[in-house]
């Protein structure tokens, strides 16, 4: 919404999802980073779903994001496990925005090009360990 200089994120559903948890499945939610220059400007989170590989959010978050800064800001789309004992289990994540690539650069340019209109895609997890390595 370049007027309002708003940036929404809708996190809908995902599927497939790696079992994070012994004897059980996953207790996914989606913590949602807005980016600028390497720093974190924001972060917020989805609910919680328990037991389940493919959780259905449907929920909206609004960032406050100037006209002109939109083409400098990434966002960093982690899911993660929650357990109720330790730390809480990142699954995957994928970086929306101009510095990212394939899928994730086409949806943000979409984005821009219709900025009135949401736009919902599917995207690839990358696998935590991978982006460790
Ligand atoms: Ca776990
Ligand atoms: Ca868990």
């Amino acid at each position: 919404m370049p007027t309002a200089g708003k940036l929404t994120v809708v996190i809908l559903e995902a599927k497939n999802l790696k079992k994070m948890d012994v004897g059980g499945l996953s207790d996914p939610y989606v913590k949602i980073s807005l980016m600028q220059n390497g720093k974190r400007l924001k972060k917020k989170k989805t609910t919680i779903k328990k037991n389940t590989l493919n959780p259905y959010y449907n929920e909206s978050f609004s960032f406050e994001v100037p006209f002109e800064q939109i083409q400098k800001v990434t966002l960093i789309i982690t899911v993660l496990d929650y357990d109720k004992v330790g730390n809480n289990d990142p699954i995957g994540r994928i970086i929306v925005g101009c510095g990212a690539s394939g899928t994730e650069l086409r949806h943000w340019s979409d984005m821009l090009a219709s900025p009135r209109r949401p736009i919902a895609q599917w995207h690839t997890l990358t696998p935590i360990e991978e982006i460790e390595k």
